[in-house]
């Protein structure tokens, strides 16, 4: 049988043996924890709590604020020391909420406490993944609880579990499982509780065998739940590349995956929904996977989400000595967010620090040169795209031509065509001002719209 796969794609070197086999510990911070209000796509959560107040770990320090918004928990016990706007990983200042921790991380009252999600019903299991302030843990941040009440649940056919981990560098979801394999499992069990007519498939790349072994026997005994294995090919774990694997489906941009029968999540989402319905424990620790050749011991951690990025480089034994850091990386190196600094703190989507010396970090430094008409970019593009003509139309600033011509708003970014561009072009760099500059136009006219 002809094996499904996405269109296009690239091989990019993976890094991934750097940490692979680094056994996942626990990491607690030393001092200060600092927690964004806006983690996930939609509105920032409302501060709950004053300068001065005592809070405990598992308390809600941000409340949802809206539908498409989540809940912000203190991971630790303390003392809220400030509230005030801070650099996060994506550069910009968010009003946080900065908590003195006391080194004791007293829990609030009822947190790990067993439940059996088999005796819930939906709106109940809906409300402890929402109060758990769950997001996609993967890199979108949307928040889970949205995606889990699709207009049509009986329309469902798929519940995907993102365990590829494609991108290069990246291996904590990998420890996680090989090492937490029956709670995902879970995990998936009850989301397809909430949707009765839906299989579950984990999908995961041929480059994790452990991984593989581990879910298949956790997965054994679940009638309607299996594992799928897929080649090594980057981006396999994008949300559109995973639909066309499993459910044969190709998807635009503007599709979300409930349209096309399929709800993705990634595996640490997948098993913080397992903690949130079956422990009562919201989503205030996540794996982060501290890697790249500058960094002396690379490590998967279980890190509290508010730890400085500092501090896990520090518990990974500091910098390799002589090492030349050319870029620090929040995620890894194909779609990762270069970090400002490293005292930004550990958010919900963060899965990686990922530290480059002078030759990783060539990849991602590129010079505007003119384009030699290769043709490689179209090749390996997954949405079928021609980023070739795209990298044109974006660098005129022929947005119409971008967007209408084309289709430049189905990018999703992945840094394939950069990846294998001979001349180098920063064509991700390009597609994502392009994005950014259609989107703010489109905004200002609603904004003009409604002013009149
Ligand atoms: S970054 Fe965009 S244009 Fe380039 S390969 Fe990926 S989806 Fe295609
Ligand atoms: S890969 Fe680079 S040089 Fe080749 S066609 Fe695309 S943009 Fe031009």
């Amino acid at each position: 049988m002809i094996e499904r796969t996405f269109r296009g794609g690239v091989h990019p070197d993976d890094g991934k043996a750097y940490s692979r086999d680094a056994a996942l510990t626990v990491y607690e911070p030393k001092g200060e924890l600092v927690f964004p209000v806006s983690q996930h796509i939609g509105k920032p959560a409302k501060v709950a709590v004053s300068v001065g107040d005592r809070v405990l770990a598992g308390q809600v320090i941000a409340q949802q604020d809206g539908y498409v918004s989540s809940n912000i928990h203190s991971s630790c016990s303390g003392t809220v020391k400030a509230i005030e706007k801070r650099r996060t990983v994506m550069g910009n200042l968010v009003e946080c909420v900065v908590v003195e921790s006391d080194g004791k991380f007293r829990t609030v009252k009822g947190m790990g406490a067993k439940a059996d999600f088999r005796n819930m019903n939906r709106e109940t299991i809906l409300q402890r993944i929402r109060d758990a302030g769950i997001v996609g843990m993967g890199g979108a941040s949307f928040p889970t609880p949205v995606k889990l009440e699709p207009k049509n649940p009986d329309g469902i056919e798929y519940v995907i579990v993102n365990g590829a981990e494609c991108e290069p560098y990246i291996t904590c979801d990998d420890q996680l499982m090989r090492t937490h394999a029956g709670e995902i499992v879970t995990g998936l069990e009850v989301i397809l509780s909430l949707f009765p007519k839906a299989q579950g498939v984990i999908v995961i790349e041929r480059n994790k065998p452990e991984a593989i072994a581990a879910m298949t026997e956790a997965a054994a005994m679940s009638k309607n739940i299996r594992v799928q294995p897929a080649p090594t090919k980057y981006p396999q774990g994008g949300e559109k590349s995973i639909i066309k694997v499993v459910a044969g489906k190709d998807t635009k941009m503007s599709q979300l995956p409930a349209e096309a029968g399929c709800i993705v999540d990634n595996v640490s989402t997948v098993y913080a929904i397992y903690e949130a319905v079956c422990l009562a424990t919201p989503l205030i620790r996540r794996a982060v996977t501290v890697t790249g050749p500058a960094v002396r011991n690379p490590s998967n951690f279980i890190v509290r989400v508010g730890t400085p990025f500092r501090e896990l480089l520090e518990a990974a034994g500091g910098l390799v000595e002589g090492a030349e850091v050319r870029k620090a990386i929040a995620g890894g190196a194909m779609m990762g967010i270069a970090l400002p600094d490293l005292d930004v703190p550990v958010q919900k989507a963060s899965n990686a620090l990922t530290l480059l010396t002078v030759d990783g970090a060539e990849e991602s430094e590129r010079k505007l040169t003119a384009c030699i008409r290769c043709g490689r970019c179209n090749e390996v593009c997954p949405m079928g795209l021609t980023p070739q003509m795209m990298g044109v139309a974006a660098e005129r600033k022929d947005y119409q031509k971008y967007e209408n011509r084309l289709y430049g708003l189905e990018c999703i970014s992945c840094g394939s065509c950069t990846y294998v561009c001979p001349a180098k072009r920063p064509l991700m760099q390009l597609f994502k001002d392009a994005k950014g500059a259609i989107l703010e136009a489109r905004r200002a006219a609603q904004q003009g719209g409604g002013a009149k």
